[in-house]
């Protein structure tokens, strides 16, 4: 089993490590036939609109988005989560328009507003879980086939939908390594 991390922008390296830590061969993705090796695909935390004007320019954005609405798994860390949305409240920009989500860019506030808090989150794990949010999103409305998994004060922070998963927050930076696990599980089947 083989999953890619899309590599055009954005916190990488850290998911390459936390799914080699969990013994998964894990690569950098930067050409849309790269798609074609892997079993899945994490999109990265970082900025979703550079993120959108690279996919295209790159020609992973055709390609990965026929795949993922044929049941290819992807996970959207953040930047990653605005890039699956169908819909953004706050932007003029769409991208790969694949989740049944309407997301709010920023919706914390500022970098300086960016926060860290500990939660048990069933689906992922039951020991607490370190959720890291930096001028994250949260997810303002989801299609009834959309499973919610998460809330932090009310707002919607983590998401699946079939072959998708979605989090507003970076598992990536701590050492926790339970929904990298968890979607290798997703990549399995
Ligand atoms: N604020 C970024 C965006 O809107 C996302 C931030 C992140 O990925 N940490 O694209």
């Amino acid at each position: 089993m083989k999953i890619a991390v899309l590599a055009l922008q954005g916190g990488v390296k850290e998911h390459i490590d936390h799914l080699k830590s969990l013994g998964c061969e894990a690569t950098e993705l930067r050409k849309a036939e790269e798609l074609d090796e892997v079993d899945g695909l994490i999109l990265p935390g970082g900025e979703s609109t550079t993120m959108g004007i690279l996919l295209k320019k790159t020609g992973i954005f055709h390609k990965l988005r026929e795949k993922i609405i044929n049941g290819f798994p992807v996970w959207g860390t953040c930047a990653g989560m605005i890039l699956l949305a169908k819909n953004i409240e706050n932007d003029e920009a769409r991208h790969l328009q694949t989740m049944d989500i309407t997301v709010m860019r920023n919706a914390y506030g500022t970098q300086i507003n960016s926060f860290s808090i500990e939660k048990k989150i069933d689906e992922f794990s039951e020991e607490p879980i370190p959720l890291v949010f930096i001028r994250a999103p949260y997810i303002v409305s989801t299609g009834s086939n959309v499973q919610i998994i998460c809330k932090v004060n009310n707002n919607i922070v983590a998401v699946r939908q079939g072959n998708m998963l979605a989090t507003s927050f970076h598992p990536e930076l701590t050492n926790n390594l339970a929904i990298h696990k968890y979607f290798i599980n997703m990549c399995n089947k």
